[in-house]
């Protein structure tokens, strides 16, 4: 899509922090990080919001989210349970439209995680 800034992102027309990449996503940090820890998990496909996702695209929307903890881990945001004791964690964040609060509309998973307070809300 011309113009738009995670396509740009996408085909490396604009430069970013790139933590993962496969055959259909992006995955790089957030140029304003809500917390110590926040990426954006990109498809490459430009799909603008996730109320335009359809059926077909469950498939693409499942790997996004399988990603989002394994990426966490890597990152130092993995969620586990020791001792009976849950630690750590993040948030998954999908914004839609402009009362959802996206300002981006190319759909994108935010992963925000990292010790309390976080720099801001990220909703
Ligand atoms: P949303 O409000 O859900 O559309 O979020 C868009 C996110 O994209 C914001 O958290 C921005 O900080 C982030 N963002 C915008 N431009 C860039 C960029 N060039 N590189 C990395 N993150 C960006
Ligand atoms: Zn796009």
């Amino acid at each position: 899509m011309d113009n738009c800034i995670f396509c740009k992102i996408a085909a490396k027309q604009i430069p970013s922090k790139i933590i993962h990449e496969d055959d259909d996503l992006l995955v790089f940090h957030d140029i304003n990080p809500a917390a110590a820890v926040h990426f954006l998990i990109v498809p490459k496909k430009h799909i603008a919001t996730l109320a335009d996702c359809t059926e077909a695209d469950g498939a693409l929307l499942s790997k996004m989210s399988l990603l989002a903890p394994k990426l966490a881990q890597q990152l130092g945001c993995g969620y586990s349970v020791e001792n009976g004791e849950a630690k750590g964690g993040f948030k998954t964040l999908f914004n839609t439209g402009p009362d959802g609060g996206q300002e981006v509309y190319h759909l994108h998973m935010h992963v925000i995680g990292g010790p309390r307070p976080w720099t801001r809300s990220p909703v």
